[in-house]
């Protein structure tokens, strides 16, 4: 699996000096596969895909509909492709099945079209367990955070990663998470806040870098990268954030940044 971090911020994109290293695009990892693209959550990152080309699969797992993680969704490139069939994968939200949730945000008077209105045929998949997208096991855990959140753990040619973005710890799903994280190649982990930035936003539903290690040595994960970084957190401040827990393993994800996963 080939994964490229093509959105890292959290909450609200933002285009300014000093954040041209860690990038201001919202929430989207891709992964690729020989037979398939999937895309991780539809922040503004997702502007970013390459250009489409025909043979792969395309799919989309949203972790919650969270407008951080929407964003992009209507600008999302490859809804132009005509013959094309994307598959949005999703758990139920707020008593709204995956279509329900995406007509909230992409429904008039919002936007001009819904999602089913471009070129591309969309169908959405409400998903209640663990399922298999174009030969990807993709297994789930619920997060704690406000509305709730799907952390996602993607398999592939005995290779793994967990993606938990928007999730606040506590110990009962960090119990949790350990498990299944464990033995991953790599966790992608929400360090939004610094640790007294946290004291004061308990309840907002992330967490620390701090606190990922204590995930990461219980679970036995080989590589960590942060996401969901702060809108307010400049690259130095992301560089400070980092260098307090930076190793050969860990360090905070960069929009634009691949990194490969084989055994
Ligand atoms: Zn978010
Ligand atoms: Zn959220």
């Amino acid at each position: 699996m080939k994964l490229t971090i093509l959105g890292a911020r959290g909450s609200v994109p933002i285009d300014r000096q000093n954040n041209e290293l860690f990038g201001g695009a919202t929430s989207c990892i891709m992964v690729e596969t020989e037979d398939a693209v999937i895309f991780l959550d539809a922040g503004t990152g997702i502007l970013g895909a390459p250009e489409y080309k025909p043979g792969r699969k395309v799919s989309i797992l949203l972790s919650h509909p969270h407008i951080d993680h929407l964003l992009g969704l209507p600008f999302f490139p490859y809804l132009k492709q005509r013959d094309l069939t994307i598959d949005i994968y999703a758990t139920e939200k707020g008593g709204l099945d995956t279509k329900g949730q995406i007509d909230r945000f992409i429904s008039w008077p919002l936007w001009p079209c819904t999602i089913t209105d471009y070129p591309a045929e969309v169908v959405c998949h409400t998903i209640g367990s663990g399922c298999e997208i174009s030969g990807v096991k993709v297994d789930l855990m619920e997060s704690f955070h406000p509305g709730g959140s799907t952390i996602f753990r993607l398999e592939h040619d005995n290779a793994s990663f967990v993606y938990a973005t928007d999730y606040e710890h506590t110990d009962e799903k960090d119990a949790e998470l350990v498990r299944f994280c464990r033995d991953t190649d790599l966790l992608l982990y929400d360090g939004q806040y610094t640790v007294d930035e946290y004291d004061e936003k308990r309840g907002f539903g992330h967490s620390t870098a701090q606190h990922a290690l204590s995930v990461m040595e219980g679970s036995g994960a080989r590589l960590m990268r942060i996401i969901h970084h702060h809108p307010t957190h400049s690259d130095e401040d992301l560089l400070r954030m980092e260098a307090s827990v930076r190793t050969d393993n860990i360090s905070f994800a960069r929009q634009g940044e691949t990194i490969w996963l084989q055994r």
